[in-house]
């Protein structure tokens, strides 16, 4: 019988898993849908994803989500960026409807103490990586200034995805998050430290062979970002062949990755402590499924 590496070394936590699931029945909502599907923590969309208004925010939703998920324990809950934002626009006015829904976003999440914020970097449309890592750092510099001005505490962690490197996104390698990390961090005076959310589908469309050399892909984070970094997991399997630059998303064990692959992700010690957010194609359903699959492979 398998057992986790971790089972060998050190006491070993309940896995912390859930799946993306729909904002809108609320915060109470997605957390009862969580404990249905056995899932102990989730991710949601602040907005429509295309990114238009968020709904108002429901103080007494947020104050029945906040004792529940206390109680059942729930968290740390991420919440995820429309995908349409594009911080290294080429365009001003895309710019800055990403900055405004970023601040806005941010803002709102700070009722919600200790959650996750993760987004796209974004995409250089022709500008060139090195324009579009510039783009995004500043972005990030006005949008924590804002959400901090006048010494406001802020404890959501901003989280950068790791992305396949489809068209012209920025952060498809892990030397671009760094890169970005690099630009940004030494003008927050602190008041935000820049974490990672790191896809498997993503990296392993954007060329990284978790499959056949996990470890060596680890160090290669270790060395490039940090692995101190690395705050979350999206855990899907791919469509699509290694460096095919696609990101399309299968359900765990019926792609390319492969549920072997799966075993050894959710296992290592570097990534076992982390949460992980399944974003597969899935109904509620499925994703229960996969939630008790991915457990039953580190027990
Ligand atoms: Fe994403
Ligand atoms: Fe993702
Ligand atoms: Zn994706």
């Amino acid at each position: 019988m398998h057992k986790c590496r971790l089972h060998e070394t050190d006491a070993c936590p309940p896995l912390r898993v859930g799946c993306h699931l729909s904002a809108s029945g609320g915060y109470l909502a997605m957390a009862q849908t969580a404990v249905s599907i056995g899932a102990n923590v989730f991710q949601f969309f602040t907005r429509n994803p295309r990114g238009g208004a968020a709904k108002p925010i429901d103080k007494a939703d947020v104050a029945a989500f906040t004792e529940y998920a206390a109680a059942n324990g729930i968290g740390p809950i991420l919440a995820h960026a429309p995908y349409t934002l594009n911080a290294a626009g080429a365009e001003a006015r895309v710019r800055e409807f990403a900055e405004s829904v970023m601040v806005d976003d941010l803002r709102r999440l700070e009722l919600t103490p200790g959650a996750m914020y993760n987004f796209h970097p974004g995409s250089h449309v022709g500008q060139g990586a090195e324009a579009g890592i510039g783009l995004i750092a500043s972005h990030l510099v006005r949008v924590i200034a804002t959400v901090t001005k006048g010494g406001r505490p802020f404890s959501t962690a901003i989280l950068l995805e790791t992305m396949s490197g489809k068209g012209s996104e920025v952060g498809g390698t892990f030397e671009e998050i760094r890169a970005i990390i690099d630009a940004a961090e030494p003008q927050l005076s602190g008041a935000c430290q820049l974490g990672v959310c790191l896809d498997t589908c993503h990296v392993w469309d954007g060329g990284y062979d978790i499959v056949g050399g996990l470890d060596g892909v680890l160090a290669e984070f270790d060395r490039v970002v940090g692995l101190g970094r690395l705050k979350a997991i999206h855990i899907n399997d791919s469509m699509n062949v290694r460096g095919s630059r696609k990101d399309r998303h299968e359900k765990i064990g019926k792609g390319k990755i492969g549920l072997e692959a799966f075993r050894r992700i959710v296992c290592h010690p570097a990534l076992r402590k982390l949460p992980f957010y399944l974003e597969t194609p899935c109904d509620l359903q499925g994703y229960r499924e996969e939630i008790a699959l991915l457990k039953e492979l580190t027990s």
